[in-house]
């Protein structure tokens, strides 16, 4: 027997972007854990991808291509060969490029978050065509937007250095389930002494084990911070210091925070106004003490309305008490700016040819419901002819669920699909590829939590007829006879070329050195911001921005209230008095693994969890059939009645397949697409619903 252990890395939307080993004997991947010397990783991976075998030698898999043979929606497919399926859509592209290239899109996210996988020669290949750019704004760009605004870039606290902190705010997640390795250094933290406050309008598996827990409404976190911004001027708890030194606007932003009193911000966020003092002096007084605070930030509050201002509101916390000056304290909500990538080379927008009469178009990836229904028009510009979904999910993810399948419906639609899975995109496809997994593939990562590239070398060889993206899109290149020497790239050329070498942070990066160690720790230093030099315009952390003012922005730190709150609609409240967000159940990456069997086991079908006070008003027990609904749709689900939901709240784990729920529907039938203040990205927990009790059948 011939047994190899194979570095690797987890692809998934995650911020832990775990090292991998594989365990494989003669071509078969056995074994998979790990890597008990990667600091982040620590040898431990999630339950998700502890399952990936079972995931990879799934009998569904997709391993040959196919093409549809019933109606869109249906699911009914032929096998067909590479060659057929090939011809199939350079023919359709190209008859369509001809008349307008821009009616091709692009769709795609973070099904792999590989730097080759993911938007290399798939970009050169777009942007050759000259199909419509993709704005892919569905997960994170709000609050990347709002923390630019406020320190520059999506960078913070190293969260190797959290459990060096005294004081943990975990505001806005649920790491238990979203990022697990952030948690193990928080319990840590909490083992050394540290206090850990959750703040979250659900009292989560991660709330449930922090000492403290505040729950606010849905979509008021900006005030919350606000509140906590007036208590600390108030009572004089700031580093005068590093305000004076490193920051641009306190005046301003002194005046601004005047008028958040405790009273003012328990008012708005639904909470108690000792609480709201409660949680600035305990921040206020532990750094005044000179000890580390730390927030671990993350992307559940940012998507409301007012998600970016949050973000930028929290983020503007450190600087006023000099968070920063410690290794472990200041915020982190992404570290992703740290990688000196060149995105430019990998997806080289110099190939896109714009001309005055059909000048580029961008179509944002939140709104595709609206946008594949629209008809050519001069502000619009053509009618989506194609579309290409690669690392995505549309159909089951994308908000206001039943425009996107309308669209996807469209008869006149061309949809193509590269896949692992029968996915909820994939029913809708003209044409579907196998696409391999991690274990099939060449990648090299970046993360959005810590600070290592890591390597993927490919533990087998592609199942069935699979191939990598990048290779689909090599070969549909040379279908076009596109002769450009860059579409010859072999996946290893691309690897090497991902980041910058002697980049400040990346010194002494060479990827044949990190596809034998697995990974490479960025040359960040400790505490990047201890003297300041923000990247903003200034160099300083922008309580006053002078960009948001040009942005169309209120320059300082704000409230937005939600689309659709008891508050801020009145009159749709009183027609669908619920709030609804949706965020990641514990065993499901959107909607990655849901197929898996043993994991969607643990669920069994889709919950919605209520308040008791909530449910008893409506008759409603634990276990029984509940419809949840509003304007533009319903689903069913059973009824988990607890106290975990803050009242007028209820929690829909997320996200289904649609397909693989009783009524084939989600929690995005109910979800619209209105766009948060900064960034454009969805509101998916900006939403007000009614629920009833159903019969059961
Ligand atoms: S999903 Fe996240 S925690 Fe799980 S293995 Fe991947 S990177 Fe690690």
């Amino acid at each position: 027997m011939n047994t190899r252990v194979v570095r690797a890395a987890c692809p998934h939307d995650c911020p832990d972007t775990c090292a991998m080993l594989v365990t494989v004997t003669d071509g078969v991947a056995t074994a998979i854990r790990g890597d008990p010397d990667h600091p982040n990783t620590a040898g431990v991976l999630c339950t998700k991808v502890a399952r990936y075998l079972e995931r990879t030698y799934h009998s569904d898999r997709i391993l040959h291509p196919m093409k549809r043979i019933g109606p869109k929606g249906q699911g009914q497919f032929a096998q067909i060969s590479w060659d057929e399926a090939l011809d199939t859509i350079a023919d359709r592209l190209q008859s369509i490029a001809k008349h307008d290239p821009r009616a091709i899109l692009p769709y795609s996210f973070a099904g792999t978050m590989g730097a080759v996988q993911g938007e290399s020669m798939a970009m050169r290949f777009f942007h050759r065509i000259g199909a419509s750019q993709l704005d892919r704004t569905i997960c994170s760009s709000a609050g990347g937007a709002g923390l630019r605004y406020s320190i520059g870039a999506k960078m913070g606290t190293d969260t190797e250095q959290f459990e060096h902190a005294r004081l943990i705010l975990i505001w806005g997640g649920n790491p238990i389930a979203s990022n697990l390795h952030f948690w193990m250094r928080a319990q840590e933290a909490r083992r050394k002494g540290a206090v850990l406050v959750a703040i979250d309008p659900y009292r989560s598996l991660t709330a449930e084990k922090c000492q403290h827990h505040i729950a606010p409404l849905p979509g008021t976190d900006a005030a919350l911070a606000l509140g906590i911004m007036h208590v600390l001027v108030r009572d004089n708890l700031l580093d005068h210091d590093y305000i004076a030194r490193y920051t641009l606007g306190f005046d301003q932003l002194r005046e601004r925070v005047a008028e958040w009193t405790p009273a003012r911000t328990a008012a708005t966020c639904g909470i108690d106004a000792a609480r709201v003092e409660w949680l600035a002096r305990l921040y206020g007084e532990t750094a005044a003490r000179g000890e580390a605070v730390a927030i671990r930030v993350n992307y559940g509050l940012q998507r409301v309305r007012g998600g970016g201002m949050a973000v930028r509101n929290i983020a503007c916390l450190p600087a006023l008490v000099g968070a920063w000056r410690h290794a472990a304290g200041g915020v982190l909500l992404s570290s992703g700016d740290s990688f000196p990538r060149r995105s430019d080379w990998l997806e080289r927008p110099d190939l896109y040819r714009a001309d005055a009469l059909r000048p580029a178009r961008t179509i944002n990836m939140s709104t595709i419901g609206d946008d594949l229904l629209r008809a050519t028009s001069h502000d619009f510009g053509p009618a989506i002819e194609a579309v290409i979904v690669y690392n995505a999910n549309p159909v089951a993810v994308a908000p206001e669920s039943a425009r996107v399948a309308q669209g996807f419906a469209r008869s006149d639609l061309f949809t193509v699909v590269l896949e692992h899975f029968r996915t909820d995109t994939v029913d809708y496809a003209d044409i579907v590829l196998p696409a391999t997994t991690q274990l099939e593939h060449v990648d090299v990562h970046a993360t959005y939590g810590h600070q290592y590239i890591v390597a993927n070398n490919p533990a087998i060889a592609p199942l069935g007829e699979a191939k990598p993206n990048s290779e689909i899109f090599r070969l549909l290149a040379q279908r076009m006879g596109f002769d450009e020497p860059c579409f010859a790239d072999s996946d290893d050329e691309l690897a090497a070329q991902a980041f910058e070498a002697g980049h400040v942070y990346t010194k002494n990066y060479d990827w044949q050195d990190v596809k034998l160690r697995g990974w490479y720790k960025l040359d960040v230093p400790p505490a990047p911001f201890a003297e300041g030099g923000f990247p903003t315009p200034s160099g300083k952390c922008e309580f006053y921005s002078e960009r948001m003012l040009q942005d169309g922005l209120d320059p300082l730190p704000t409230y937005i209230p939600p689309y659709e709150s008891v508050a801020s609609a009145p009159d749709l409240a009183r027609q669908y008095p619920l709030a609804m967000i949706s965020p990641p159940q514990r065993n499901f990456l959107n909607t990655t693994f849901v197929n898996v069997q043993s994991l969607r086991d643990t669920e069994g079908e889709p919950h919605l969890e209520l308040h008791v006070d909530d449910a008893n008003a409506r008759g409603i027990v634990d276990g029984d059939r509940v419809r949840a609904w509003n304007g533009r749709g319903e689903m069913l689900a059973r009824a988990r009645v607890t106290d975990r939901p803050r009242r007028g709240l209820v929690v829909a784990l997320s996200i289904w397949w649609k397909k693989l729920a009783s009524d084939r529907k989600n929690a995005n039938e109910l979800t619209h697409q209105r766009l948060t203040d900064m960034g454009r990205a969805p509101a998916f927990y900006d939403v007000l619903v009614q629920v009833e009790k159903v019969p059961d059948h």
